[in-house]
């Protein structure tokens, strides 16, 4: 089972691809935990990656495509993968087909999680993110049990520095410039199927299993 979940930033992408993970058993791979793991560690990539993404840019191919074509060739990928903010632009999704077709392979399916520009930053205002294991929540619609605690490991929790509401327009900009072609990439490809992300996150979480099956 391969899965790519697209959608604005803030869609849910990231709290749908955890449930699937773990439904389904299958690694969740987000190319942002991915580069937020680098500058916590303060890698060469973390530092790179830092430079765009505090500025709501993406980060460039060249780096992005390796990582994930790294991370999806370990053991842990062999029977399936969903993927959080990857393939970003069309030469990402083009390196993905191509390396699944060399293994005779392909994407079931691209699930996108739709909702409007007008939802995106009040999601995103409200969103925070465990420092140590980067769980999610949302203030308002998944709070955590204690203020500002994370649930599953107790550390704080924080606002993101790209949340922060003028990068995430420019968020918004490059996706509807980068990203949103996708969507027409994969309706070609007769895989892309719609999920209303402004629902209830167990009711969407619903609608993606009836199309999963
Ligand atoms: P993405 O991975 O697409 O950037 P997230 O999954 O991190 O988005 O979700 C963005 C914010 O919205 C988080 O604070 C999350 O807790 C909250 N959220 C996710 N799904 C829903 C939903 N269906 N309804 C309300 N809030 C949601
Ligand atoms: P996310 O956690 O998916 O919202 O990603 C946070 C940031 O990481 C994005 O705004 C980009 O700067 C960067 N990023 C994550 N995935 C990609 C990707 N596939 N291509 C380019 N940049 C990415």
């Amino acid at each position: 089972m391969k899965i790519i979940m697209l959608g604005a930033p803030g869609a849910g992408k990231g709290t749908q691809a955890k449930m699937i993970a773990e439904k389904y058993g299958v690694p969740h791979i987000s190319t942002g935990d991915i580069f937020r793991a680098n500058i916590k560690n303060q890698t060469e990539l973390g530092m790179e990656a830092k430079k765009y993404m505090d500025e709501g840019k993406l980060v460039p191919d060249e780096l992005t495509v390796k990582i994930l074509l790294d991370r999806v060739a370990k053991e842990d990928c062999a029977n399936g993968y969903v993927l959080d903010g990857f393939p970003r632009t069309i030469p990402q999704a083009e390196v993905l087909t191509e390396a699944l077709e060399k293994l005779n392979d392909a994407v079931d399916y691209a699930i996108d999680v739709d909702v409007p520009d007008e939802n995106i930053v009040k999601r995103m205002s409200g969103r925070r993110a465990c420092v140590n294991c980067g769980a999610t929540y949302h203030i308002v619609h998944i709070p955590p049990k204690t203020e500002n605690i994370c649930d599953k490991c107790g550390s704080e929790l924080i606002l993101r520095d790209d949340d922060k509401p003028e990068t995430v327009l420019n968020r918004l900009k490059v996706y509807h410039d980068q990203t949103q072609p996708l969507i027409d990439y994969y309706t070609q490809k007769g895989i892309l199927r719609t999920v209303d992300g402004t629902k209830d996150m167990k009711d969407v979480f619903e609608d993606i299993v009836k199309i999963l099956g």
